[in-house]
């Protein structure tokens, strides 16, 4: 499972996914999408850094299923509510402050190791993309591999 570096060379491969979001919330499975591009990419074992660009989107891993996306959406509502009384909004006149907070919350990324060119993700683990902001968008993710 192992291997010694050799003479600690560090490789490093970086591409990027795009996807278009719904906003509110959207759930979004990216594990397929990360999966095959990290398989045709250069290295077989390392680590696999997943970022999305924006600070009101997150990544995170979940047994992606209707039931759990439902209660994690309504984990955040009770947690950070749409409505609130929100410096953001007020000092900014925007709208999504709850969106910014609860993609602090998440993180903007989340690493899983590549072991033989497959992400070493349990069966009910899921790779997802999380878009909080109020509105659809276009959303970048950063896939990086260090080996
Ligand atoms: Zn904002």
């Amino acid at each position: 499972m192992s291997r010694p570096l050799a003479c600690g060379a560090v490789a490093v491969h970086s591409e990027e996914l795009e996807f278009s979001t719904q906003g509110d919330a959207d759930v979004i499975d990216i594990t397929t999408d990360v999966e095959r591009l990290v398989a045709g990419g250069p290295i077989d074992d390392g680590l696999v850094t997943a970022f999305v660009r924006g600070s009101t989107a997150a990544i995170t891993t979940m047994e992606f299923e209707p039931g759990g996306v439902a209660d994690l959406r309504a984990l955040l509502d009770r947690l950070v509510p749409v409505e609130g009384d929100y410096e953001h909004n007020r000092l900014n006149h925007d709208t999504n402050s709850h969106a910014h907070q609860r993609a602090s919350v998440i993180g903007a990324s989340d690493q899983v190791p590549l072991i033989g060119g497959r992400l070493a993700l349990g069966t009910w683990q899921q790779l997802v993309l999380i878009d909080f902001d109020d509105r659809p968008r276009a959303r970048t993710v950063v896939v990086q591999v260090v080996s």
